[in-house]
């Protein structure tokens, strides 16, 4: 029912050349891919080259941030409709980069989920405790207030087409995938609160794990019934493993 997803967060990395070479490359390898929804999230200058690579196939493309507003006096801020009009289908929001080095609130990220929303993108919301609020048992207190913060005034009728992304801050990066266990506890745990805020259609809200996700674990972190994809870092910025991870059920 829920159709897979794996989007690739390329963060700040690939220059624009770099970015529509590799947007090149990765289309070869899945133009004909269906089973699986795929998506990347190249920096915002290289936004448009990527589109033009990509064209109408497969593969869709994300911007890592965005502004609420939808235009003005704010340097240095990209707008949802700007995203629009450059080809994104989704946004990531509240990413813990954004979070722990931009000091990004919840409400903040409430802000712009509604915002995209507006305009017809997608927000792809991330969560996920630190490894100190994991220690201290905090975990579902964490991510409940992030749920719910970043949620906060949305109405179901608004929410069939967001993603939410369960990325423990612990995992990022650092080689450390949280088990399929830990993921699926975490992840059952928003379905419920997502079914708590908005009804039957949480069962069409895709949750996504993110964090070391490698051709080697993407396998078993699939096979739970709460994780309908991935949001992948470090992987994705090579053809080679980004595309096993896309064929995560095919043998790579
Ligand atoms: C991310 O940036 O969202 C991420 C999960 O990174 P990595 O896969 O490198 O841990």
């Amino acid at each position: 029912m829920r159709k897979p997803l794996i989007a690739g967060n390329w963060k700040m990395h690939k220059t624009p050349e770099e970015a529509r070479a590799f947007a090149s490359q990765l289309l070869e390898e899945l133009k004909e891919e269906r089973e699986v929804e795929v998506v990347v999230a190249p920096p915002f200058v290289s936004l448009l080259p990527v589109k033009e690579a990509l064209g109408d196939g497969p593969i869709k493309l994300a911007a890592q941030n965005v502004h609420w507003e939808r235009e003005g006096a704010f340097t240095g801020e990209v707008s949802p409709l700007m995203l629009r009009e450059a080809g994104c289908e989704y946004v990531i929001v509240g990413h813990s980069e954004r979070r722990g080095y931009f000091g990004e609130t919840d409400e903040v990220v409430n802000r712009k989920v509604k915002a995209l929303l507006d305009v017809g993108l997608k927000p792809i919301l991330c969560v996920g405790e630190t490894l100190k609020e994991r220690e201290e048992g905090k975990t579902f207190e964490v991510v409940e207030a992030q749920v719910k913060g970043g949620l906060k005034d949305l109405e179901a009728g608004e929410v069939k087409e967001l993603v939410v992304a369960y990325e423990p801050v612990w995992a990022i990066g650092t080689g450390r995938t949280a088990t399929p266990h830990q993921a699926q506890e975490v992840q059952s745990f928003i379905r419920k609160l997502l079914g708590g805020l908005f009804g039957e259609v949480a069962r069409e809200i895709r949750i996504l794990y993110g964090g070391s996700v490698k051709p080697e674990n993407i396998a078993e972190l699939m096979a739970e019934e709460d994780i309908d994809g991935a949001l992948v870092g470090g992987a994705s910025l090579k053809v080679d493993s980004f595309v096993k991870i896309v064929r995560y059920n095919r043998g790579g």
